[in-house]
């Protein structure tokens, strides 16, 4: 066990951020401490109060837990609360084009139980709810049971040690009271809306902060009736094509109606206005959603972070690597696992951060990026194209041929992309299976040439004569 240097009796451990990563790296950390017979100090950082409602409890996200990030955490005995889920989803209801009908994808087809969803803090701002709702507050809470120490501070800066054996200073607390202490290993959960992206990034050991868009996340009362007449039990995507829109994603959740917008660059503030007035959303939607109860604009990652490690420092979650549009609280618990089985088992040296956790994580989510944005490429492709949109729309949704075996493919190929529950590279190489590609093939021919059939028909009837 250990490295060149190591985690030893009584060692000091500092979590910045107290967001899924960080709680779970505490999870983590203190299990396999303690199957080493290892005690340790670990103290998580954290100025935000998950109890709070708004953006000033919340960690900014849309809250769909995916089946796969459940089924870790179940592992792990990590048990959802009911109370803490605010719906049950029956699946996924993709607009890819203007007023054309939606394909419907469902859990059941895809012998899923239901999508969660949840509130990160205590719901939206002046919204009411009986109970403690949030699930940062689940895990931080569960991080404490654990043995981890909760500061609601935050963390102002770090003074990295100029020989390998000596410890990190991490300054926190206010500016009218700053304070330092000591740390043996400190990890850096702070995700990417944080300013301490640019002073690691400025201690210069190498840290490059991951890319990220500015996306737009609000919440609209409307009343679990009027959600359910609208929406039905469904998340709905649309693939815009109006710039600088990508895509829209509204979510039912309670009375409240999720709406999460991702452009083409980073959004402002009338971005959100210009959306509510577009017209490739059904206008008897765009007529109950006016003015949002709480809104926030908040960045999502679309890159890997460079070089997220030194002695004694490691940095993980969407500050190091998260997974492209999907899934980051997966993600999130993916880099807490092998960093903390990094720190007890291997070593916290730079060599023990790159040979482990790095290499591997780079492996699982950085490669796996690369095929999920050739898939991203290629439905965009596909929706902005109106005659390939009419042909994928008409064999997703099995027009064609009914309960197809490709027909099921191509559903399944959708669903995964949209829900994340397998790799990227995995959908990628059932994208390219070929009986697939030659179904695809037939049925495009056939289809174009239906297509001109019907236009050379309408041309000659057009060319006769009145009578
Ligand atoms: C619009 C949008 C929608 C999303 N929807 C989903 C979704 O539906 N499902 C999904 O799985 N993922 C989703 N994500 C991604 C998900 O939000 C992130 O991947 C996830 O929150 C990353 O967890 P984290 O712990 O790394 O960072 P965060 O959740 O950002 O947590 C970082 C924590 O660090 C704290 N912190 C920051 N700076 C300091 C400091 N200096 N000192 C102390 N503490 C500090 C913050 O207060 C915060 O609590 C979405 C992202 C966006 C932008």
């Amino acid at each position: 066990m250990g490295g060149e240097i190591s985690l030893r009796q009584g060692s000091s451990v500092v979590i910045i951020g107290g967001g899924p990563a960080g709680s779970l790296f505490a999870h983590f950390l203190l299990k396999y401490a303690r199957q080493q017979h290892l005690s340790l100090k670990v103290t998580i950082f954290d100025h935000k109060d998950f109890l709070k409602k708004g953006p000033p409890g919340c960690n900014l996200c849309a809250g769909i837990i995916a089946e796969s990030l459940n089924e870790k955490l179940k592992k792990e005995g990590i048990y959802l609360p009911e109370k803490r889920i605010i719906n049950r989803l029956d699946g996924y209801c993709l607009h890819l084009k203007k007023k054309a009908p939606p394909l419907h994808l469902t859990c059941a087809e895809n012998q899923i139980n239901c999508i969660a969803t949840v509130y990160r803090g205590c719901g939206p701002r002046f919204s009411r709810f009986p109970e403690v709702i949030s699930f940062d507050d689940f895990l931080l809470t569960w991080a404490q049971d654990m043995g981890a120490d909760w500061q609601a501070t935050s963390v102002t800066g770090l003074t990295l040690p100029q020989y390998s054996h000596h410890p990190i200073l991490v300054h926190y607390g206010s500016a009218s009271s700053p304070r330092t202490m000591e740390a043996d290993l400190v990890v850096g959960a702070f995700g990417v809306n944080s300013s301490l992206l640019n002073r690691l990034k400025q201690l210069n050991f190498g840290y490059r902060p991951p890319r990220t868009l500015v996306t737009c996340q609000a919440e609209f009362k409307l009343g679990k009736r009027a959600i359910n007449k609208l929406l039905g039990n469904f998340i709905h995507v649309y693939m815009l094509h109006t710039r600088p829109f990508k895509y829209a994603t509204f979510i039912p959740k309670g009375d409240y109606l999720a709406l999460t917008l991702i452009g083409r660059h980073n959004l402002e503030a009338n971005d959100l206005e210009l959306f509510l007035q577009t017209e490739e959303i059904e206008p008897e939607l765009l007529a109950w959603i006016k003015t949002p109860n709480c809104r926030c604009f908040p960045r999502i990652t679309i890159s890997s972070a460079r070089h997220p490690y030194y002695h004694r420092l490691v940095i993980i979650g969407d500050a190091s690597f998260s997974r492209q549009y999907k899934n980051g609280l997966e993600s999130a618990l993916v880099t807490a696992q092998l960093a903390a089985w990094t720190a007890v088992f291997k070593g916290i040296s730079q060599a023990d951060w790159r040979e482990n956790y790095h290499r591997l994580a780079r492996k699982i989510i950085g490669r796996d990026n690369l095929y999920g944005r050739w898939l991203f490429h290629l439905n965009n492709l596909v929706c902005s194209v109106p005659i390939l949109t009419d042909i994928h729309f008409d064999l997703a949704s099995g027009r064609p041929r009914k309960n197809s075996i490709q027909t099921h493919r191509l559903r399944s190929i959708l669903w995964n992309m949209f829900t994340g529950n397998i790799p990227y590279r995995q959908i990628f190489k059932n994208l390219l299976d070929l009986k697939l590609q030659f179904f695809i093939m037939k049925e495009s021919f056939k289809y174009l040439w239906r297509r001109l059939i019907k236009i050379t028909i309408n041309r000659q009837s057009h060319n006769q004569p009145p009578e």
